[in-house]
C-alpha cells in the first residue's frame, strides 16, 4: 500500500525538495479549517449559520472575518487583495488593491475591514453588459460570495465575488449559477419528501469537468501570429502524420510535459483543487486533466483557476498551452466534459441506479426528469456551449454533433420501455460480473451502461456527462442550464405527485407518462453517423449548426418564462446576455479574419513571391546559358504556383472587402449572421489556397512553423 504521505517531487526534475501532498493541499486557501482556527468561536458559528441558512452577514462578523483573512494572507506573503469575479467574458477578472493604509508621519499599516471584504466597486464600463449599462453609468458592484473560499494567487488574496450592475442586474456567470443551485436544492428536497426521505437538508449539484488542452513549443508558437492572437492556427497544411495511429492516446508522457503536469498539480493542490487524472489524448500534443468532482460553483471557480494556471505554468517549461477548441485542422479539437450529478448532504447520489434499478423508483424518477428536461430544452443546452471557437469543433466527427440526444444504455432503456409498455424486458439484463477466465485475476462487476463516446449527453453509471462544452468555455453557463431545467421538471413532477391521493401510483404514472412523452431524445447509437441526422430530424430534434443559429432561441417566450418563473434571469438580463453573446461571436470571427489578412498580405504572399523570384532567376540563367527554358522544371513549378498566388491575392482582397462590409452593419445580430454567411466562407477559401501553396513552396521559404513543427516539437 502506498502511504498517504507518499513523497513526490515537484517542479519536475529541477525541484530541490520533496513534500507531502496532504501537507501542501489547500495551503493557499482560507478554508473551513483555517476559519475555525482563526475566528472567535461565536463568529465562526454565526458565519456557518449564515452560510447554511442564507441571510445577510452581520457587520461584526464581516469585520472579524476580514481581519482574520488579512492576518492569514499576510502570513502567506500576500500584500494585496482583490475581488475575483467572472464577468461575461468567460474568464476571470481582478483588480488589485494593497492592504496598505497611510498613517500620519509618513508611516503605513496593513488594513482590511469588513466593508472591503463584502463590497467592491468596479469601474466596470469595460466589461460586457449587453446594453444594460451605458458607459456613463459605469458603476458595477462586486460582492463577497462566502460559499467559495478565498485563496492566494501571486501574493494576492483573491476573494471570490459576484458582479452586478448599479441597478442590480446580473453581469456575471456566478450569480445565476448560485441561484440555480438553490433552486434545484429546493425542488429536489421536495421530491425526497415524497419518498419519505426526511433526513436530508441539502441537495447539491456536483460537477467534475474533464479539461482537454494542447501543449506546443513556445518559441515555435510565438512565430505564429494566429496562435498568439487567436489561439488557433488559421493556416496550415496537413502534416504527413496526424493522429491516425492513435499512438498518442494514453501514451507515456514526454519529459517536458511530465514536468509541466507535475508543477501544475502542485500549484493546483495548493489552491485546493483536487487535480486527479492526467493523460495524453488522441491528437498529438493533446492532453487531459480531470479533477475529483466538487459542488458546482466551486467546480466553476476551480476550472477557471486550472485554465489560468495551465497557461502560466506552460511558460515555465518553454511551452504554450492552447485551450482553444480547435487549434489544428485535421486533428481532434479539445472539449470539456461536464460530469454532473446530484448529491445529498447525507451522501446519497440521486443518479445512482443501485443493484436493482427497476425497483429504484427515486432513481427512475430522477432519470426521467433528466430525460424530459433535456428533450424540452435542447435549445438551451445548445446555447450553453455556443461560441465561435466551439463551432469549429462540434459536429466534426470527433466531437458530439450539434443535435442534442441522450445515451442511457440498453439496460435502463429496457427497464423504462417495459414499464411504459413500449417493449417487453430483454432477458439480457444479464450477469453484472465480467469473468476474466484466468484464476489469478479477479472477476469485476460491470456498470449498468457501457460507454458511448459519441453521445452529447451520456449517462455514465451515476452521473450524466455533457460532452459538448468547448475546452475554453466556463462551465458555469452549462450548469446554470442543467440545474434550472432539471429543477423545473422536478417541480412539475412534485406538483402532480403531491396532489394525488395514492402517491406510489402517482410516482409510477409520472415516470411512465413523462418517459413516453420524451423518449425521443434517447439515442444509444453512433451519433457521428450521417443517418443519425436524418433520423433526428424525423424525431423533430433540433439541429442548430452554428452559434448565430442557436443564440436567438435564448429569448424565445418559453425561455423568458422559464428563467423568470425560476428566478434565474429576468427578461432584461436575458436580452443583455443574448446581445453579449452575439457581439462576442462577431468580434471573435473578425479578429481571426483580420489576423488572416495580416498574415496573408505581409507574411505568406511575400514568401511565395520570394520563392517564385528564385525560380525565375534560375530560369533566366538557364535561358542565358542557352538551355531550352520552356520545358524546364522551374517553369513547371512556376506554372503551378502562379495561379495559386494570384488566387491568394484575390481571396485576400475579398476577405478584406467582407470585413469592411461587416463593420458597416448596425446590430450585433446582423454582424453575427454576416460573419457566419460571408466572413467565415471567405476565410476558408483563403486558407485552402494558402495550404496548397505551403505544400509546394520550399520549407526554408515558408515563414511560419508548420503543423509538424508544432505537433511534434515538444
Ligand atoms: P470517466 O468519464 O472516464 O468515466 P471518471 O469516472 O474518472 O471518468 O470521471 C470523470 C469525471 O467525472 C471526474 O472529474 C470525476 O470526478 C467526475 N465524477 C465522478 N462522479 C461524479 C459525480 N457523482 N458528480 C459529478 N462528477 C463526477
Ligand atoms: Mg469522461
Amino acid at each position: 500500500m502506498p502511504s498517504e504521505t507518499a513523497k513526490i517531487t515537484g517542479k519536475g526534475a529541477d525541484m530541490k525538495e520533496n513534500f507531502s501532498v496532504p501537507d501542501i493541499f489547500g495551503s493557499l486557501v482560507f478554508n473551513d479549517k483555517e476559519m475555525k482556527e482563526r475566528l472567535p468561536e461565536d463568529i465562526y458559528k454565526s458565519l456557518r449559520k449564515t452560510l447554511s441558512e442564507g441571510g445577510e452577514i452581520e457587520k461584526d462578523v464581516a469585520n472579524a472575518v476580514a481581519s482574520a483573512l488579512k492576518d492569514w494572507a499576510i502570513s502567506k506573503g500576500a500584500t494585496h487583495y482583490t475581488h475575483w469575479f467572472q464577468p461575461m467574458t468567460g474568464i476571470t477578472a481582478e483588480k488589485h488593491d494593497s492592504f496598505i493604509s497611510a498613517k500620519p508621519g509618513g508611516t503605513a499599516i496593513m488594513e482590511f475591514g469588513g466593508k472591503a471584504l463584502i463590497k467592491g466597486e468596479s469601474d466596470a464600463s469595460s466589461f460586457p453588459s449587453g446594453g444594460l449599462r451605458a458607459t456613463f453609468e459605469a458603476r458595477g458592484y462586486t460582492s463577497w460570495d462566502p460559499t467559495s473560499h478565498p485563496f492566494i494567487k501571486d501574493n494576492c488574496l483573491c476573494i471570490p465575488t459576484v458582479f452586478r450592475s448599479y441597478s442590480g442586474e446580473v453581469l456575471d456567470m456566478k450569480t445565476p449559477l448560485l441561484r440555480s443551485m438553490e433552486l434545484i436544492n429546493t425542488e429536489a428536497l421536495r421530491i425526497l419528501k415524497l419518498f419519505d426521505i426526511n433526513d436530508v437538508t441539502r441537495v447539491i449539484p456536483t460537477v467534475g469537468p474533464e479539461q482537454e488542452y494542447f501543449l506546443v513549443d513556445r518559441q515555435a508558437a510565438e512565430k505564429r501570429r494566429d496562435l498568439m492572437l487567436t489561439g488557433r492556427t488559421l493556416f496550415g497544411a496537413k502534416p504527413p502524420k496526424g493522429q491516425e495511429l492513435a499512438d498518442h492516446y494514453f501514451g507515456s508522457l514526454r519529459p517536458r510535459v511530465k514536468n509541466f503536469m507535475q508543477e501544475l498539480n502542485e500549484e493546483l493542490w495548493k489552491l485546493g483543487v483536487y487535480a486527479k487524472t492526467e493523460h495524453n489524448e488522441v491528437a498529438p500534443a493533446q492532453h487531459e486533466l480531470a479533477p475529483i468532482y466538487v459542488e458546482a460553483n466551486i467546480a466553476a471557480d476551480h476550472n477557471q483557476l486550472t485554465m489560468e494556471k495551465m497557461k502560466i505554468i506552460a511558460e515555465n517549461h518553454g511551452l504554450m498551452c492552447l485551450l482553444h477548441e480547435k487549434p489544428f485542422e485535421g486533428v481532434n479539437g479539445s472539449g470539456k466534459h461536464n460530469n454532473w450529478s446530484l448529491e445529498t448532504d447525507t451522501g446519497l447520489n440521486l443518479l445512482r441506479p443501485g443493484h436493482d434499478p427497476a425497483s429504484n423508483k427515486l432513481f427512475l424518477l430522477m432519470l426521467v426528469a433528466m430525460i424530459s428536461a433535456v428533450h424540452k430544452h435542447q435549445d438551451l443546452l445548445r446555447i450553453a456551449v455556443a461560441s465561435a471557437s466551439n463551432d469549429n469543433r462540434l459536429g466534426g466527427n470527433e466531437a458530439p454533433p450539434v443535435i442534442i440526444s441522450m445515451f442511457v444504455g440498453s439496460d435502463l432503456e429496457d427497464i423504462l420501455n417495459s414499464m411504459a409498455g413500449i417493449a417487453p424486458m430483454h432477458s439480457a439484463a444479464t450477469s453484472r460480473k465480467l469473468e476474466s477466465g484466468v484464476k489469478s485475476l479477479p472477476d469485476i462487476n460491470r456498470d449498468t451502461t457501457d460507454r458511448n463516446r459519441t453521445s452529447p449527453f451520456a449517462f455514465t453509471g451515476n452521473k450524466f456527462e455533457f460532452r459538448m462544452l468547448g475546452s475554453s468555455l466556463s462551465v458555469a453557463e452549462s450548469n446554470v442550464i442543467i440545474n434550472t431545467i432539471v429543477a423545473d421538471e422536478l417541480r412539475s413532477f412534485a406538483e402532480i405527485i403531491e396532489a394525488a391521493d395514492d402517491k406510489k401510483a402517482a410516482i409510477d404514472n409520472v415516470i411512465i407518462s413523462k418517459y413516453r412523452e420524451h423518449s425521443a431524445i434517447i439515442f444509444n447509437g453512433n451519433n457521428y453517423s450521417p443517418s443519425w441526422a436524418e433520423e433526428a430530424s424525423k424525431r423533430g430534434l433540433l439541429n442548430l449548426r452554428t452559434t448565430p443559429d442557436a443564440l436567438p432561441y435564448l429569448t424565445s417566450p418559453e425561455n423568458v418564462d422559464l428563467f423568470a418563473r425560476n428566478r434565474i434571469y429576468s427578461s432584461v438580463e436575458l436580452m443583455s446576455r443574448l446581445e453579449i453573446l452575439l457581439d462576442k461571436y462577431a468580434k471573435e470571427v473578425l479578429i481571426e479574419a483580420n489576423t488572416m489578412l495580416e498574415m496573408s498580405s505581409r507574411q505568406l504572399i511575400p514568401a511565395v513571391m520570394e520563392y517564385t523570384s528564385l525560380l525565375m532567376d534560375t530560369l533566366s540563367s538557364r535561358h542565358s546559358a542557352g538551355f531550352n527554358f520552356k520545358s524546364a522544371p522551374e517553369k513547371v513549378l512556376i506554372d503551378k504556383i502562379d495561379p495559386l498566388s494570384t488566387g491568394m491575392i484575390t481571396l485576400t482582397d475579398s476577405l478584406k472587402a467582407v470585413i469592411a462590409e461587416c463593420s458597416s452593419l448596425e446590430t450585433a445580430k446582423e454582424k453575427a449572421d454576416f460573419c457566419r454567411d460571408k466572413v467565415i466562407p471567405a476565410m476558408s477559401a483563403l486558407r485552402k489556397v494558402s495550404d496548397s501553396l505551403e505544400e509546394i513552396v520550399g520549407s526554408e521559404y515558408w515563414p511560419i512553423p508548420t503543423y509538424a513543427d508544432l505537433l511534434y516539437g515538444v
